[in-house]
């Protein structure tokens, strides 16, 4: 079977033949109506197609076409044709040929460079494509494209000072503000700082974060990890605190980490009237406590085995297949016991299910990601508020 980009040499060699460059010119006098004799490139050219190679014919096409000013055009379609069919190695290829030319214009040089830079990136020959591209962000019409993929290089490689760097030079470009994903680059340099016990560090790059508007509540969280983790209780319950009155969906982050806090410090009463306070102001986030909580089997609190239970018996699909009615009867030990077996077992099925989803394109995943792998954008993830359950058990059946 001949390959697509076999087709497209072949249509660009009939082109070629149609505008008669290919079959030799006719003659300019009236009285010669013989035919043209066929140009011998162009038919070796053909005989390459024919026999599928099409690395035979390209190198032969960019031998027989110059570049020059009237084919560049030519060559710029088929080298982003080749590398949007992600055969990368040809657009390469017909770029480099496009820049090997001595009288390029300065113009056409760039565009080269460019499309170039966009091949390596696409081959993931990172270290290429950034030199070229801060080539092209020092002064060349591509200034703001070049700041564009150089950011996102860095976001891959996390060169964060890099990217810092970078995207506050295209926020004076381009005249956008960019400062959510500014913050979130001083969030992941406040994250390794805080990883390597940098604890000052850490916290002057969450104040930067904390800087820009609108604020991210990620540096906020990144604050409350680095205070639990110098063992300052009482303001990283204080922050964790702060952060779900501002955001709720971030229950499932902070919530954790607050029954974790309480329960090391022995202080289970203080954790319940605090959660009890909570949902007194946000009736709401019970199903998001309850879901937090089966995710992570986080149980033996009262408010939030209350949560839990209520969740359950609101979840038509599990009384199919949980007895619920066991909730319901008995003595509080056994009652809290068959609670206790029904979350452990949801938590496992849970566990096989997407937490989170991006609001913008859909991905979902395991885990909170601050950047969409997806679509790329910034804090677009939200959890789910309940657990597929249909799905799950479904899954769980047919696999058994
Ligand atoms: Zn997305």
């Amino acid at each position: 079977m001949p390959t697509e980009s076999a087709f497209l040499l072949a249509g660009l060699f009939l082109l070629l033949a149609a505008s008669g460059w290919a079959m030799g010119r006719f003659s300019e006098s009236d009285d010669d109506v013989a035919p043209p004799p066929l140009n011998i490139d162009y038919l070796k050219g053909l005989n390459f197609l024919l026999n599928e190679q099409t690395d035979q014919a390209l190198e032969h096409f960019l031998h027989m076409v110059r570049v020059d000013d009237k084919t560049i055009e030519t060559h710029f379609a088929l080298g982003s044709l080749f590398r949007r069919r992600g055969e990368v190695d040809r657009a390469i290829r017909i770029h480099q040929n496009i820049i090997a030319r001595p009288d390029l214009a300065s113009e056409q040089r760039d565009q080269a460079l460019y499309s170039l830079a966009k091949d390596y990136l696409a081959a993931g020959l990172l270290d290429r494509a950034e030199k070229l591209f801060s080539r092209l962000s020092e002064g060349s019409r591509y200034q703001v494209q070049a700041l564009e993929n150089l950011a996102r290089i860095y976001e891959q490689e996390s060169e964060w000072k890099k990217a810092i760097e970078a995207t506050e030079r295209l926020e004076v470009l381009s005249g956008r503000s960019l400062a959510l994903q500014i913050a979130h680059y001083y969030c992941e340099r406040a994250e390794t700082a805080a990883a390597e016990k940098d604890y000052s560090a850490a916290r002057e790059y969450v104040k930067k974060a904390q800087s820009g508007r609108p604020r991210t509540m990620r540096g906020a969280l990144t604050r409350a990890h680095i205070a639990r983790d110098m063992s300052d209780n009482k303001t990283a319950l204080k922050l964790y605190h702060r952060i779900i009155d501002e955001n709720t969906y971030l229950i499932a982050e902070a919530l954790p980490e607050i029954v974790s806090i309480y329960k090391r410090e022995e202080a289970t009463a203080e954790l319940e009237s605090a959660l009890r306070a909570m949902l007194a102001k946000n009736p709401e986030s019970s199903s998001l406590i309850a879901y937090t909580s089966i995710v992570n089997d986080l149980g033996g609190i009262p408010v939030i085995d209350d949560c839990v239970e209520q969740y359950m018996l609101n979840e038509p699909t599990l009384g199919e297949f949980v007895e619920l009615q066991q909730l319901s009867q008995g003595d509080k030990g056994s009652h809290d016991s068959a609670l206790a077996k029904v979350r452990g077992a949801l938590s496992k099925l849970a566990s096989t299910t997407p937490r989170y989803q991006c609001q913008e394109c859909g991905f979902s995943s395991q885990r909170l990601l601050w950047q969409c792998p997806s679509c790329r954008n910034w804090e677009t993830q939200r959890p789910a508020s309940r657990v597929q359950f249909d799905t799950v058990l479904q899954h769980s059946i047919t696999n058994h």
